[in-house]
């Protein structure tokens, strides 16, 4: 048969030596290299007690930000759910009521938002669609789940803590 490759190597049918077939040689070779193996700089690392440190581009999970005052900043314009490539993103508009000044910054806002993690492919193209600054991606891994419900991102899940709130409990 025509060889694909010169990479090809004859099988050695040869009787086994009496050195081959008490094995020893072939267990101290293997010792040798493991031995070899224990004293150079480990490849792994106790995770999750150790962290590697990650890039500075590191994309992780998002976040739905809020000014300063502590009010939303989405205005569920959409713009970010059209620039995802994965069609991760949905939200439902609604329009603020008097006497909502203090919870939504703007006269709209999403009273549901919903990023599929499962989809998400963390390009960061939400980040930048956003003209309102009111979606991030954050440093926090996302955590694993044996359940996909639990990929399914709410708006309660994505929004920051409120500063002011945050403030008075501590
Ligand atoms: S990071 Fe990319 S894929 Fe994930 S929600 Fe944002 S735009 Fe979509
Ligand atoms: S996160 Fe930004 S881009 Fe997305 S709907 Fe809200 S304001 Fe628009």
């Amino acid at each position: 048969m025509q060889q694909l490759t010169n990479r090809s190597v004859q099988v050695n049918r040869a009787p086994m030596t009496f050195g081959e077939k008490i094995y020893i040689p072939a267990i101290m070779k293997g010792l040798s290299i493991t031995l070899g193996h224990i004293f150079k700089k480990k490849a792994t690392v106790s995770y999750p007690e150790q962290k590697r440190p990650f890039s500075p581009v590191f994309r992780g999970l998002h976040v739905l930000n809020r000014d300063e005052e502590g009010r939303e900043r989405c205005t569920a314009c959409g713009l970010c759910a059209l620039a995802c490539p994965a069609e991760a993103i949905t939200m439902e508009a609604a329009e603020r009521k008097p006497g909502e000044e203090n919870l939504y910054r703007e006269e709209k806002y999403a009273a549901k938002y919903e990023i599929n993690m499962l989809r998400c492919i963390f390009c960061g193209f939400c980040e930048e669609a956003c003209p309102k600054d009111a979606i991030y991606l954050s440093e926090t891994v996302m955590p694993a789940n044996y359940t996909r419900k639990y990929f399914i991102y709410k708006k309660e899940d994505l929004l920051i803590p409120h500063p002011k709130k945050q403030e008075s409990a501590q």
